[in-house]
């Protein structure tokens, strides 16, 4: 298969089975060691490395070539594999059975000698990351990032053979668009034949796979990229993959299960078997139990408690300060007894950093208390709050919306100090019944949690009026070890409905018939109930990879600053090609 009228074989595909063939190779000089007489080259290519010898019986020209040799150049190789002498094997090279004695070595390619290196020790640091991202093609070269783009591919022809399997369509949508709200702003790109008109890069298909329900298709999917330009964090790219679905006459559950299908083939293709069906929590439940949307599960054991009824006779200061709807949360840490006072100062750090009151902790060893407001509790009032002999209770207080990402943090940090035994090594679950809006930090002001196409739950509706904080959406987030993979939604098909909710956004009638008047239209041609998903395809080959950044499984990532450093991308654009848009730079 890898064969073609230049090489028979991929470096890295030979084996013992090969013993005896004249095979061709190409490939980049990975290291070469001269020791005297032979000279030993690791040719690499992207299946792997293979060691070509050059001995004192090789033709003169192929030793005069081979010593001269510098790293990352490009030869072609005639040779025939040898079975290497049992005590030359190499058991950590797939290839390392074997080797290739060249009778022929032509250098096709000279390499300037690399800005950063390819070929590493493994207790040899990277480079820094800008030079990696500078110098990307010799970085894509190093056998981890080609691992990891196959391991890529390999994901998402699985998830097109999923999804084709279960009978979706492949439509693709356009990347000149109008925008598409999805909480961030729109990358635009101005029209140069319709002065001061632009398009936006879209930030989904949203609202175009919604049309394509409308137009009967059913069930669609697409390998979507999609753009939006935010605060980058460093989990964040301004451009990504989604694998983006949408479904027509459906329910919540039967998205879950496309999803749970596509994700367990995934999870499959890197070698994971995952079980089904995943477990449900609520949006309330998550945030009561771990102070968060995402709750890693594989330690649901260590969940936050209300304990506001529990300490209330007990006279602490710290507690009694704060009052007006707050309450006492916390978590007990089963072995918290081995935390030291220096981690759970942190921890304390930690819960002011984001904003807590901090931390009251009490831990007991034997019969012995200790901690900043031990002195205020018995063993058996301990008890009562489930904290056993070499245990700690860790507390703060005050309104749920502070406590909540506190404890959270908190129980993060707990995690990776105490490392306690995972219940399983992939919990995924669904986080469902979010609240259909958020109200925003600063103003108050309601704001859609997910996009403003996603349905009211049934029960709420009637609070849409009154009290649209309070309604609940028939929106589901997918949650992998504390990840959110991605997200999705029933969608409103009535048009009032969905004219009342950007109402409720603050759109006027005017402006809501400008920006999605397209929709409206066509929700009231005829729209099925239908709803889909979307998954950060990035973040799931991330966590397949064991890669430490999405910038490790794409090949051209832009900085957390957006930049594009190999290729220098945002660049000044030429005065005349701004004339010709109509754009005049103020800045
Ligand atoms: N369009 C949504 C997103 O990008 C996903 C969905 O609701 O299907 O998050």
């Amino acid at each position: 298969m890898s064969g073609t009228t230049r090489r028979t074989h991929r470096c890295g595909e030979l084996r013992a089975e090969h013993v005896g063939q004249l095979v061709k190779l190409g490939g980049w000089v990975h290291r070469r060691r001269d020791l005297g007489g032979i000279v030993f080259i690791d040719l690499r290519d992207r299946a792997g490395i293979v060691q070509v010898a050059v001995g004192p019986d090789a033709p003169e020209e192929v030793r005069r070539s081979a010593s001269g040799l510098t790293g990352e150049s490009v030869v072609e190789v005639f040779g025939k594999v040898v079975a290497r002498p049992a005590d030359m094997k190499n058991p950590e090279l797939a290839t390392g059975d074997i080797e290739v004695h060249a009778t022929k070595l032509v250098k096709v390619g000279s390499a300037v000698t690399p800005e950063i290196p390819v070929a590493r020790a493994k207790s040899e640091e990277l480079p820094a990351e800008e030079l990696r991202l500078k110098y990307r093609h010799l970085d894509l070269r190093r056998p981890e990032m080609q691992a990891n783009l196959i391991l890529r591919h390999r994901l998402l022809q699985r998830a097109r053979k999923t999804l084709s399997d279960l009978e979706f369509l492949e439509i693709e949508t356009p990347i000149l668009t109008k925008p598409t709200p999805e909480g961030a702003r729109d990358y635009l790109v101005p029209s140069r034949v319709h002065p001061g008109e632009c398009y936006a890069l879209p930030q989904s298909p949203q609202i175009y796979k919604q049309l394509l329900m409308v137009s009967g298709f059913d069930r669609y999917f697409q390998l979507a990229r999609c753009f939006r330009d935010e605060d980058l964090r460093y989990d964040r790219q301004p451009e990504f993959t989604q694998i983006d679905l949408e479904a027509s006459f459906v329910g919540a559950e039967d998205v879950q299960g496309f999803v749970e299908a596509v994700l367990t083939a995934l999870w499959d293709e890197a070698g994971h078997a995952v079980e089904r069906p995943f477990r449900r929590i609520t949006w309330q439940e998550s945030m009561e139990r771990y102070g968060t949307d995402k709750p890693d599960l594989r330690y649901e054991g260590l969940a936050i408690v209300d304990w506001t009824a529990q300490v209330e006779s007990l006279g602490v200061p710290f507690f009694a300060a704060h009052k007006d709807g707050a309450r006492v949360r916390g978590l007990a840490v089963k072995g918290g007894g081995a935390l030291s006072r220096k981690d759970v100062d942190q921890l304390a750090e930690t819960a002011k950093q984001f904003g807590g009151a901090g931390l009251a902790w009490v831990k007991r060893q034997g019969d012995q208390l200790s901690g900043s407001v031990a002195k205020h509790f018995s063993l058996e009032a301990l008890g009562r709050l489930g904290v056993g002999d070499g245990d700690a209770a860790l507390m703060t207080v005050g309104p749920d919306r502070v406590t909540s990402p506190v404890l959270d943090k908190v129980r993060q940090e707990l995690i990776r100090r105490l490392a306690p035994p995972p219940a399983r090594p992939h919990a995924f679950c669904w986080v469902v019944d979010f609240p259909l809006f958020e109200s925003e930090p600063g103003t108050g002001r309601p704001v859609f949690a997910h996009h403003p196409f996603t349905a009211p739950h049934p029960e709420d509706v009637a609070k849409l009026d009154r009290e649209p904080l309070a309604c609940r959406a028939l929106h589901y987030d997918a949650v992998y070890n504390g990840h959110e993979l991605g997200s999705g939604s029933i969608r409103i098909t009535e048009p009032a409905l969905q004219r009342t909710v950007f109402r409720h956004l603050g759109l006027s009638p005017q402006e809501t018939e400008a920006r999605f008047g397209f929709l409206l239209t066509a929700l009231a041609a005829g729209a099925p109930p239908h709803g889909g998903f979307a998954v950060g395809f990035d973040r799931v080959a991330m966590l397949l990879a064991g890669a430490g950044s999405l910038r490790d499984v794409i090949a051209f990532p832009k900085t957390t600053a957006a930049r594009a450093l190999f290729e220098g991308a945002p660049a000044p654009a030429r005065p005349e090609d701004l004339a010709a848009l109509h754009i005049q730079v103020t800045a």
